[in-house]
């Protein structure tokens, strides 16, 4: 199977390139992908000779490009959002991961579906921002989505034949998300107001880049993985459950209406979702020790607090309203987690601003690419202009 890896420099990435690696027999990189990270970019192009390369600027493309001749390689290099499109949607290719992180995982991501690869899908902003868009090119072109996020490949697994079709006639009841609940499930209240990016970043379960990971203390991660799962699964608002089940061993269940709950479960690693998907329908194996339930001992569940976790209620209401709104709260969760990892903005400053947001951008209809761009833009506009507003005080 040939690969075009984006987002290869990432977590995500670091971790598709391990499974990779542990099958040479099986899977060829044709191309990857990487932002900034020139060094990291080389070293995995040294050791996975892909024909092509792609990085954020030119500056960095040159850099990569000397380096690669350095090294006796022909890879050709590339930079750009363009050029991202290009190896997404490359003949010679069949599976694209898309591990870009954020709204920039769109565009390429969206071409990937459009020629019809099949998509590992790790980039849920993609889903959130153009969920009804995505779907229906994904459909059109007859491209195969497996979710990578751990709770969507649970879901995958769990559901009637591991089909993601029609949830009332599959006899699905509710699909029950379960979320660690981070870093501060137990934080006393008047703590959460000063807690650091340090802090925030530091998973009790998981190791993620660092805006997946304040997503993870928000629980707005677990807000974007309600609208995903919406999306994937067809799946209404209010037959999705969030439950924090602090331990991460079960990565989500499916209820039936006859009593059944299915689940899958295993160590909290991503290199299990990423080679259930690299060889599905088969298995392959990922380099995840076997889950050893006797040291594990206990699973425990408790339902979210949503005044503790508000950005988990925004994403509900954005699901709900339709529309621009999922758009807008992904553009102003973008703009509040950056600011708060750069200390512009406090920790519980970030479901505030969301919420300011979703009340100034206008609703809208989203029919297309265009609209979904132009309901990022609004977002993103907005939360800056209210970010500057607020009263400077050290984050
Ligand atoms: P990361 O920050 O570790 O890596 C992000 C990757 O995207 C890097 O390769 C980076 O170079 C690239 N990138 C960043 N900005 C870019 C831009 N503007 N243009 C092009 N490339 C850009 O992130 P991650 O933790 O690997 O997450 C990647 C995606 O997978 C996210 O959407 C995240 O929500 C999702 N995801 C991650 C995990 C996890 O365990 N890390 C789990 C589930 C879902
Ligand atoms: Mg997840």
């Amino acid at each position: 199977m040939k690969l075009t890896i984006l987002g290869a420099t990432g977590s995500i990435g670091v971790s598709t390139l391990d499974v990779v690696a542990r099958h040479p027999d099986r899977f060829e990189v044709v191309a990857l992908t990487g932002h900034r990270q020139v060094d990291v970019l080389a070293a995995q192009c040294r050791l996975l000779r892909p024909t092509y390369a792609v990085m954020g600027s030119a500056a960095d493309a040159q850099r990569l490009a000397l380096l690669l001749k350095d090294a006796g390689l022909r890879t050709e290099v590339l930079h750009g959002a363009e050029a991202l499109m290009q190896v997404a949607s490359l003949p010679e290719v069949d599976a694209v991961m898309a591990a870009i992180v954020g709204a920039a995982g769109l565009p390429p991501t969206l071409a990937a579906a459009r020629a019809g690869k099949r998509v590992l899908l790790a980039n849920k902003e993609a889903l959130v921002m153009a969920g009804a868009v995505f779907m229906a090119e994904a459909r059109r072109a007859g491209a195969l989505l497996l979710p990578i996020d751990s709770e969507h490949n649970a879901i995958f697994q769990s559901m009637p034949h591991n089909y993601a079709g029609d949830m009332a006639r599959g006899g699905v009841r509710r699909i029950l998300l379960t979320a660690s609940g981070g870093p501060f499930r137990t934080t006393p209240l008047d703590v959460l107001s000063g807690v650091t990016p340090e802090q925030a970043v530091a998973h009790p379960n998981w190791s993620m880049g660092r805006k997946i990971s304040v997503d993870s203390a928000t629980m707005m991660n677990k807000g974007l993985e309600v609208i995903e799962a919406h999306w994937l699964f067809n799946a209404p608002a209010d037959r999705i459950e969030v439950v924090i089940h602090p331990q991460s061993v079960i990565h989500s269940l499916v209820d039936y209406e006859d009593g059944s709950v299915l689940a899958q479960l295993g160590n909290p690693d991503m290199r299990t979702p990423i080679a259930h998907a690299l060889a599905w329908p088969e298995r392959i194996d990922s380099g995840v020790a076997p889950l050893d339930l006797f040291s594990v001992a206990q699973l425990n569940f408790e339902r979210p607090d949503l005044a503790r976790f508000p950005c988990l209620d925004l994403a509900y209401r954005a699901l709900r309203t339709e529309g621009n709104a999922a758009a807008v709260l992904n553009a102003a969760n973008e703009v509040a987690v950056e600011a708060f990892l750069d200390r512009r903005l406090p920790f519980l400053g970030i479901a505030e601003l969301i919420a300011a947001t979703l009340d100034v951008v206008p609703q809208a209809a989203v029919p297309d690419l265009a609209a979904v761009l132009e309901a990022d833009r609004q977002g993103r506009e907005a939360a800056l202009k209210l970010l500057a507003r607020r009263p400077a005080k050290s984050a």
